[in-house]
C-alpha cells in the first residue's frame, strides 16, 4: 500500500493543523441600537468585531421592547453604539440597567452615542413638556446626512481603538479607508442631487431634517402634529389647506412607517409618495451605508422629476 502523502493531502493536513494551532481570536462584541450604526461598526471593525443590532430598518427606533433576547445580548456586549439624543430614551436605559453589564453604562468607554459627534438640528430653545419627550435633545435622526456618518466614523474609529487597544492600528487603518471612500461617494451624491436644491417637500415624521439640510430641500409641512403622534383626519385637512401656496413636489416617509397619512396627502394634493429606506436594510438597495445614500438620492430624483 502506498503511504506517501500526496501534495494536496499534505496541504489539507497543514491547513487543518494551522487552524487548530491558532485559536480564532475572540472578536469584540458590539451591540448597535440601529442598523446604520451596526453597519458602521462592521465597516470599521471588519473581522475584529462581532456586531448584533437591536432593531431592524422596519421597526420604529423610538419604541422597542427590551426583550430577554436583547437583554442577553447587552449582557455580554463590550461596546454599545447607539444614536443618543434621546432617540432610545424609551428603551435603552432599561436595557442597560437590566443587562447588569458595567462596561456599557453611560460614562464608560463601552458606551458610545453617535449624536454626541454631530451638530444637532431642531434643538428646542424652550422645553415644553406638553410636546412630549420626543426630540427634546434636538432631532436624533442624524443618519440621513452622510456628513454626520463621516463625523461619527472618526469618533467611533477612535472608540474602537480605545476599547480594543491591541488592534488599534487596524481600526485606524480601516477608519481612514472608510472615510476616504465616503468622502468620494459624498461628492458623487451631492453632484447627482443638485436638481433637488430648493425643492419643497412634505414629511410624514420629522425624520429627514439632516437630509434636507444636506441637499437643500425645503420642508414645508410635517404630517404628524407632534413627533410620533398619528395625524387625525382633521389635522391632515388643515395641513392640506396650508399647502396651497407652498407647491410641494413630494411627500416623504420612512420605510418603517405606516404610509397611510402620506398616501392620503398624495391623493388629495396629487403628489408622489417617496418611501425612503431611512437606514441600512430599509429596502433591497440600501444594503450598506453607501447603498443607503445611492438609493435615497435616486428615489428623491425620481420623484422630483415627476411632472
Ligand atoms: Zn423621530
Amino acid at each position: 500500500m502506498n503511504t506517501t502523502l500526496k501534495p494536496w493531502m499534505a496541504a489539507i493536513l497543514a491547513g487543518w493543523a494551522m487552524c487548530n494551532a491558532v485559536p480564532a481570536q475572540a472578536a469584540l462584541k458590539v451591540l448597535a441600537c440601529e442598523p446604520e450604526w451596526g453597519a458602521l461598526a462592521q465597516a470599521l471593525g471588519g473581522d475584529l468585531v462581532e456586531v448584533a443590532v437591536a432593531t431592524t430598518a422596519l421597526q420604529d427606533p423610538h419604541q422597542i421592547q427590551a426583550k430577554p433576547s436583547l437583554i442577553a445580548r447587552a449582557r455580554n456586549a463590550e461596546l454599545v453604539v447607539c444614536t443618543g439624543a434621546e432617540l432610545e430614551i424609551g428603551w435603552l436605559p432599561v436595557l442597560l440597567q437590566q443587562s447588569g453589564n458595567p462596561r456599557i453604562q453611560p460614562g464608560q468607554p463601552g458606551h458610545f452615542m453617535a449624536a454626541d459627534s454631530v451638530h444637532k438640528l431642531d434643538v428646542p430653545t424652550q422645553l415644553d413638556r406638553s410636546q412630549g419627550d420626543v426630540h427634546a435633545a434636538g432631532n436624533p435622526h442624524i443618519q440621513t446626512d452622510p456628513r454626520n456618518i463621516a463625523a461619527v466614523a472618526v469618533a467611533l474609529g477612535r472608540r474602537l481603538q480605545q476599547v480594543d487597544a491591541p488592534h488599534a492600528a487596524q481600526y485606524a487603518q480601516r477608519q481612514a479607508e472608510f472615510s476616504a471612500r465616503l468622502q468620494q461617494a459624498m461628492q458623487g451624491w451631492a453632484a447627482k442631487a443638485a436638481p433637488l436644491k430648493g425643492m419643497a417637500v412634505v414629511s410624514q415624521h420629522k425624520a429627514f431634517v439632516y437630509l434636507y439640510d444636506w441637499l437643500g430641500l425645503k420642508e414645508v409641512a410635517v404630517l404628524e402634529p407632534k413627533p410620533g403622534v398619528e395625524p387625525s383626519a382633521a389635522y391632515l385637512q388643515q395641513v392640506l389647506t396650508g399647502l396651497k401656496s407652498a407647491a410641494p413636489r413630494m411627500v416623504i416617509h420612512a420605510a418603517y412607517q405606516d404610509a397611510k397619512p402620506s398616501e392620503w396627502l398624495s391623493r388629495q394634493a396629487h403628489l408622489p409618495v417617496v418611501k425612503l429606506p431611512f437606514t441600512v436594510g430599509g429596502n433591497e438597495t440600501a444594503k450598506d451605508l453607501f447603498g443607503l445614500f445611492d438609493d435615497t438620492v435616486a428615489r428623491l430624483l425620481a420623484a422630483g422629476a415627476a411632472p
